[in-house]
């Protein structure tokens, strides 16, 4: 950040008094802009013991696979953005949302909600992120064209928990290799 979002001026990097990390603060108005981390939520979209992949049609990663997920909005929750996620990816409605897993991604200031859900109808389509939406078994996968760490680890537990019957919530985190 180089200039105040509030009025336009050039932002300093220092410490606030009571605070202890460096902040982007403003001389002119005395705005400090906090940074925080974000949330990615997205959906494992389940359909008659298969999983819904989208190979993506953006960088970064195109042309990989991955689940259908993005950064929230604000105003929404992370189940709706996980839901709206979906829609827009993968044109695929889906029921019976709940919180499978949240991976902390400190190095690069990420928290992903990761949500099982349903389709409600067998029907999906590549939206504009999007180059190809598709059913996978988990023999099918294609674990050397998975997008992200995050995804792969997501796939992985599910598909072991799936094999034990019983997903139960998980808790884990991505670290800079
Ligand atoms: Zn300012």
């Amino acid at each position: 950040m180089n200039f105040c979002s509030h009025c336009g001026a050039r932002v300093g990097r220092r410490i606030p008094p009571g605070d202890n990390l460096p902040r982007h603060v403003c001389d002119a108005c005395g705005a400090i802009h906090y940074q925080n981390p974000k949330i990615v939520a997205g959906c494992i979209v389940e359909c008659d013991a298969k999983i819904l992949l989208c190979r993506r049609a953006i960088e970064p990663r195109r042309g990989l696979w991955t689940i259908p997920a993005g950064f929230m909005e604000n105003g929404e929750t992370a189940a709706e953005a996980a839901v709206r996620e979906t829609l827009e990816e993968a044109r695929a409605e889906v029921e019976e949302v709940s919180l499978y897993a949240l991976y902390n991604i400190p190095h690069i200031s990420q928290v992903y909600l990761m949500f099982r859900a349903r389709l409600a109808q067998r029907v999906f389509a590549p939206g504009p992120e999007s180059l190809d939406v598709a059913l996978f078994g988990e023999e099918e996968i294609p674990w050397d064209e998975v997008a992200f760490r995050v995804v792969t680890a997501t796939l992985r537990r599910y598909c072991e928990d799936r094999r034990g019957g019983d997903f139960p919530t998980h808790v884990a985190d991505i670290l800079r290799r």
